[in-house]
């Protein structure tokens, strides 16, 4: 493989799910940029530099990359972000926003700060990296695809994550707005909705509440499958949506083993 597919952007890519989509993406054939926290520089300048050496590629592609850290949260950071991506790799064709946070919250005891903080990064964050890129790939005039991380409870919400749910419902409401609208520009726009997977998120969850161990299992044993999710899974979802071909499926919210969550 010779020619790049195009460049993909991915948010939250120094760990977890954002992680296995940049290498599989990049294995796929794009260029691609990878965007966290600014703390999380060090850990992007790895895997940015794993991903040239193709040492987690199958591929023989090696793709080009960039770095752009920042809060994608706050509206001047999603601007330069994705203006940098077309300064150094030339343009923006798959947009992946799966940056995120969650915690374990219900009615009684969650606070209006977490509240805030959890609509700010999970839904704010995520309208902002659909809009600049849409944008972007409007202008470019060649389509693209538009992925965002919703998740299992952004269908069908659980009582011990109270604004988590609420803020993936309202990416499943974004990801069908911005569909409907943006489908003439050959522009598709899905969201992946994981259940269990096994993250530094997740373990985070872990230690937040004892009983998510129960919670987690319970969620297993009502999967068709029977078994945890690892980031690899919902990575090959997403190689297929960024794929020319997926061109017919867009504002889909994909749920790969809860079938009475669809
Ligand atoms: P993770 O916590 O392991 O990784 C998320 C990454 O996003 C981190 O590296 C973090 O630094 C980064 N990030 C957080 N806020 C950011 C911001 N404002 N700007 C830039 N980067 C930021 O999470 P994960 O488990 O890999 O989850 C990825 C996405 O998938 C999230 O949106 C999450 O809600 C969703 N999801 C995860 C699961 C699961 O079980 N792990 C299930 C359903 C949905």
């Amino acid at each position: 493989m010779t020619r790049s597919k195009g460049v993909a952007l991915v948010t939250g890519s120094a760990q977890g799910i954002g992680r296995a989509i940049a290498i599989r993406l990049a294995r796929d054939g794009f260029d691609v940029a990878l965007n966290d926290l600014p703390v999380k520089n060090a850990v992007l300048e790895d895997l940015a530099a794993e991903l040239r050496r193709g040492e987690e590629s199958e591929g023989s592609y090696s793709p080009r990359t960039c770095i752009v850290v920042g809060d994608v949260s706050k509206e001047d950071e999603v601007k330069r972000m994705i203006d940098t991506v077309v300064d150094e790799l030339g343009s923006l064709d798959v947009m992946v926003a799966n940056a995120g946070i969650a915690a374990v919250t219900d009615i009684l005891t969650e606070s209006v700060e977490n509240w805030e903080r959890t609509m700010t990064v999970n839904v704010t964050s995520t309208f902002l990296c659909y809009k600049y890129s849409a944008m972007q790939m409007v202008k470019q005039g060649r389509g693209g695809r538009i992925i965002g991380a919703s998740s299992v409870v952004g269908k069908q919400a659980s009582a011990g994550s109270l604004s988590y749910s609420t803020s993936k419902f309202a990416v499943r409401g974004l990801t069908q707005a911005a569909a409907l609208q943006l489908g003439r520009n050959g522009i598709t726009v899905n969201s992946y909705a994981p259940g269990a997977i096994e993250t530094p998120m997740l373990a985070g969850l872990r230690a937040q509440d004892v009983k998510q161990d129960v919670r987690v299992q319970k969620a297993i044993d009502a999967s068709a499958v029977g078994y945890i999710g690892q980031p690899e899974y919902i990575a090959s979802a997403v190689s297929y949506l960024a794929s020319k071909e997926a061109h017919f499926i867009t504002g889909k919210l994909l749920i790969q083993h809860v079938p009475n969550a669809n």
